[in-house]
């Protein structure tokens, strides 16, 4: 069977890491996601999250759990003293803030993440100061889709 640019296969099958770059949507300054699934009913969404930088990336709870699978590379959160690596499944409780962080030397993690309801970003004195839900991730999408040339409306294959 053949895929198509975004690496859906069908509508129920997708090659998690496209061949087309363009479909990575960038998030800041070599950090990219790639849609898999917006959940626009129960509020949530799966995205792999690639990272070509080291050092902190965030700090931040969900309201909801989340799921991670390690594809590539690793990282790890200031707040535990495990080391998520390649092949490991990680478990995000509702509540736990964490800061995510990738260790000098790692060229490159990839990492498929579950995540519901949404990520709330907060400071030192654990006071919200951003966040990103199922909408939010669709409004980035559109946004990039459509400054690249392949259109707002690609990102409607992701949402269900
Ligand atoms: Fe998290």
């Amino acid at each position: 069977m053949s895929s198509n640019a975004a690496g859906m296969i069908g509508d129920l099958v997708a090659t998690a890491i496209p061949e087309d770059e363009r479909v990575w949507v960038p998030q800041a300054p070599n950090v990219w996601f790639r849609p898999l699934f917006f959940n626009t009913v129960q509020g949530g969404w799966c995205n792999l999250l690639r990272v070509r930088r080291s050092g902190v990336l965030s700090r931040h709870r969900h309201p909801g759990p989340v799921h991670g699978y390690v594809i590539k590379g690793s990282w790890r959160y200031l707040e535990h003293d495990w080391v998520a690596k390649a092949g490991m499944y990680v478990f995000e409780p509702p509540g736990e803030t964490h800061t995510l962080v990738v260790d000098a030397g790692v060229e490159e993690m990839i990492t498929f993440f579950n995540i519901s309801g949404a990520m709330l970003y907060v400071n030192e004195a654990d006071t919200i100061v951003a966040y990103e839900d199922v909408h939010t991730k669709i409004d980035v999408c559109r946004k990039h889709y459509e400054a690249i040339g392949l259109g707002a409306s690609y990102v409607d294959q992701f949402i269900r």
